[in-house]
C-alpha cells in the first residue's frame, strides 16, 4: 500500500536528546542538592537511583511535575524546562525534510511519549508542518504501544499500511509501529548498528 502519512518520533529523532538529559540529569539533582543542601554529585545518585527504582514502565517517571513534587522542589517545571530552551537543538535535516515531504503532498504527524509540557518550546519552530501532534503520555496515558498506533490511525483516518512511523526507539518506535500494521524505519543518528536503520531523515525518500 502507497504511504501517505509520515508520523515523527521526536527526541533523538527531530530534536536532539541533550535537552531532556540536562533536565533529568543537571538541572534537577541541582535543585535537590540546593533544597536539601547537598554536593551535586549526590544529588545526581540520588536522582538517578529514584528514577531507576520508579522505571519507564511507569508513566509518573515521564512527569516532571511528578518529580518536583517528590524531590520537594518548588521551582515550577515550566520554568525549569524554559531555562534550558536555548539548549534545543533540532537536527539540520529536518526542515529540508518536512518541507520536501510536504511538497510532496504527505501528511505528516508526530507521536511521542513525551507529556505535552515538554513539546512546545521543542517543536514551536517547525510544528505547522504536522496535521496532530500527538503526546502517548497526555492523550492516552500510555507509553508508545501496538494499541496506541492503531488508535491513533483511526483517529486520523488512515490504513496503518499507508502510514511510515520514524523514531530512534527499536522497541517504541520500531516494533511497536510495526505491530500495528504501520511501515517504520529506525533512526540511529549516532551510527548504523543494523542494516535496515536509517542515519538521517533524507534516507526516507527512497523508502516512499
Ligand atoms: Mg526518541
Amino acid at each position: 500500500m502507497e504511504i501517505n502519512v509520515i508520523s515523527f518520533d521526536i527526541d533523538g529523532t527531530l530534536v536532539e536528546q541533550k535537552f531532556n538529559d540536562i533536565i533529568w540529569e543537571y538541572e534537577i539533582p541541582m535543585q535537590v542538592a540546593e533544597s536539601k543542601g547537598w554536593a551535586l554529585e549526590e544529588a545526581k545518585n540520588y536522582c538517578k537511583d529514584e528514577y531507576r527504582k520508579l522505571g519507564d514502565k511507569d508513566l509518573r517517571w515521564y512527569d516532571i511535575e511528578y518529580w518536583l513534587k517528590r524531590f520537594g522542589i518548588k521551582t515550577p517545571a515550566i520554568d525549569i524546562l524554559r531555562k534550558w530552551e536555548k539548549s534545543i537543538k533540532v537536527y539540520p535535516d529536518v526542515f529540508p525534510t518536512l518541507k520536501r515531504l510536504a511538497e510532496d503532498g504527505l501528511r505528516l504527524i508526530v507521536i511521542t511519549c513525551m507529556p505535552r509540557i515538554f513539546l512546545k518550546e521543542k517543536i514551536y519552530k517547525f510544528d505547522s508542518f504536522f496535521e496532530r501532534v500527538f503526546s502517548t503520555i497526555s492523550d492516552f496515558k500510555k507509553v508508545k504501544a501496538p494499541e496506541v498506533y492503531r488508535h491513533i490511525a483511526q483517529e486520523i483516518l488512515a490504513e496503518p499500511a499507508s502510514i511510515l512511523h520514524v523514531g530512534d526507539h527499536p522497541v517504541l518506535d520500531y516494533e511497536f509501529s510495526r505491530q500495528a500494521g504501520y511501515k517504520s524505519l529506525l533512526i540511529e543518528r549516532n551510527g548504523k548498528t543494523r542494516p535496515e536503520s536509517i542515519q538521517n531523515l533524507e534516507e526516507i525518500f527512497p523508502c516512499l
